[in-house]
């Protein structure tokens, strides 16, 4: 077959075969001369340049190509002419050029020089590279488009090699790790694996590594400074072009506060379940008080009638007996006045001000805020000040407060040897009123302190953590203020202003 081919072509004379190649050839083929008038202009010329031939030769050639070439064109040649200096004669370059329409494209020039007789000549060869470039253009959008994901994502994204260095961090990881772009990338990841995580980090690599890819994993990463937060985490393999991989491209989301969130619903679902279960069994206490009224004033009414019957028939012997009956008719009382507070303070009523003795309403709520609790060896020292203006307040709403301090000061003395609660009340100005509740117990850490009268701060398992801020809020209702300050001795003290007449 071969052969044959030979045979043909030393057949066709020379013209046919110029002739077949040049106009069959896919790139463009100018013959200019030393004056780069063109000679000769192939058909793939034709469709790249829009010219037929006719038009074209016999023409300066830069006639096919954009400004400034168009102009400078005559002085490239002169100077090659003059210097030798050939800037693409014999090497080839990347130029522009422009169709009969105007538009301009990219193309690769290579120019070789020659003679025909005793006539110099420049033979240029044109390849189209508008479809290259446009290839090349659409993935460097493509990319570009990437990199914009990648940069606005608020999720953190990264890549690291197969052995944990990291290759690339976005912003959103610099902002939710707290390290920059340069302190991480060609560092280990293992600034952000908590050193309990490691051996879950090198399984995760390993498993990618044999192609496998992990999907919204939940774990634990560490940020700069050492806060720990939950993010879901998912990896895929990085590939080399020959499908090699060569690394881990990660996605994590930071879910902390989702779960914090959760977290807290399920508390608050929890306390509402026990609110439910203490207001059914405050009902019945309701209930239960008001039946109990019943038999103790009748009780008391047997006690007076049988002490005055006994007195009218004489009362023989009956001093001793008379006391004894006298203190059964108080403790009656008692269990009555003790069955009245807990009722009022159970009821669900609207807030309802009026002047109270303050220091009546402390005592009581120091009885209700023991009630139940052992006071496990706690030691009050009461300090009461007996010349308080009468100030105008809901009772129930205040007892509430010192309820809940107490409550926490109690507990805060659980793990402590000194455990002694002191509450005073004093005249803090002419129209302020104060109340102390301080605690010798564990003391409050700063970080919790700053933020001590906001919802759901708590250091307890079973804390809600809204014990303060209703504090807060029913203070503040009152136009005064509450407000912590470490115990010089140990221990906390909370202060409560009252104004006098608010
Ligand atoms: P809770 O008691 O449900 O946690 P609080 O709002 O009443 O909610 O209290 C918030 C947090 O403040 C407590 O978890 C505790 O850490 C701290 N705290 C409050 N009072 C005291 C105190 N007297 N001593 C030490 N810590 C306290």
């Amino acid at each position: 077959m071969t052969g044959n081919i030979q045979d043909l072509l030393a057949l066709v004379d020379r013209g046919t075969l110029f002739d077949v190649l040049t106009s069959m050839a896919v790139d463009g083929i100018i013959v200019i001369d030393k004056k780069a008038k063109v000679l000769f202009y192939n058909e793939a010329c034709r469709k790249l340049f829009q010219y037929a031939s006719e038009e074209v030769v016999s023409r300066n050639v830069n006639m096919l190509m954009p400004e400034p070439y168009r102009t400078e064109h005559d002085g490239y040649i002169d100077r090659y002419r003059k210097t030798g200096d050939a800037r693409i004669i014999g090497i080839g370059r990347e130029v522009k050029g422009r169709r009969k329409d105007g538009t301009v494209f990219p193309m690769y020039l290579s120019v070789g020089e020659g003679a025909i007789g005793n006539e110099r000549v420049f033979i240029g060869i044109v390849h189209d590279l508008t479809d290259i470039r446009a290839e090349e253009e659409r993935r460097a959008q493509a990319d570009r488009d990437l990199a914009q994901i990648v940069e606005s994502s608020d999720d953190i994204i990264l890549s690291k090699s197969l052995d944990g260095i990291v290759r690339t961090w976005n912003p959103a990881a610099e902002t939710i790790f707290g390290y920059t772009a340069v302190e991480m990338v060609g560092r280990p990841i293992w600034a952000i694996i908590p050193p309990d995580r490691r051996a879950e980090e090198t399984e995760i690599l390993r498993r990618v590594g044999t192609g496998e890819s992990v999907h919204h994993y939940e774990t634990s990463r560490l940020c700069k400074g050492g806060r720990e937060i939950t993010v879901s985490l998912s990896v895929s393999p990085i590939r080399e072009g020959t499908g090699t991989i060569i690394g881990a491209s990660a996605i994590l989301r930071d879910v902390t506060e989702q779960r914090q969130i959760e977290q807290r619903a399920s508390k608050l679902q929890a306390e509402l379940a026990h609110a439910a279960r203490v207001n059914a069994v405050s009902q019945l206490s309701s209930a239960l008080a008001h039946e109990l009224n019943q038999p103790l004033t009748a009780i008391m009414n047997y006690v007076s009638a049988a002490k005055l019957r006994w007195s009218q028939a004489g009362g023989v012997g009956s001093d001793k007996a008379f006391s004894l009956l006298d203190k059964a008719i108080l403790q009656a009382e008692r269990a009555g006045a003790i069955i009245q507070r807990l009722r009022s303070f159970l009821e669900k009523r609207e807030p309802h001000r009026v002047e109270e003795d303050l220091n009546a309403a402390l005592q009581e709520a120091i009885a209700l805020g023991f009630v139940g609790s052992s006071n496990d060896g706690v030691s009050l020292a009461l300090d009461l000040a007996p010349d308080l203006p009468a100030i105008r307040v809901d009772k129930v709403q205040i007892e509430q407060v010192i309820v809940n301090l107490l409550r926490n000061a109690t507990e805060a003395m659980k793990e402590t040897d000194r455990r002694e609660l002191s509450i005073s009340s004093y005249r803090a100005g002419a129209k302020i009123v104060e109340i102390t509740v301080a605690d010798t117990g564990s003391g409050i850490p700063d970080s919790v302190a700053q933020q001590l009268f906001e919802p759901f701060v708590t250091t307890k398992e079973k804390g809600m953590g809204v014990g303060l801020s209703i504090c807060r809020t029913i203070i503040e209702a009152h136009g005064g203020r509450i407000w912590m300050v470490p115990n010089p001795t140990g221990g906390t003290i909370f202060k409560i202003q009252l104004p006098v007449d608010a």
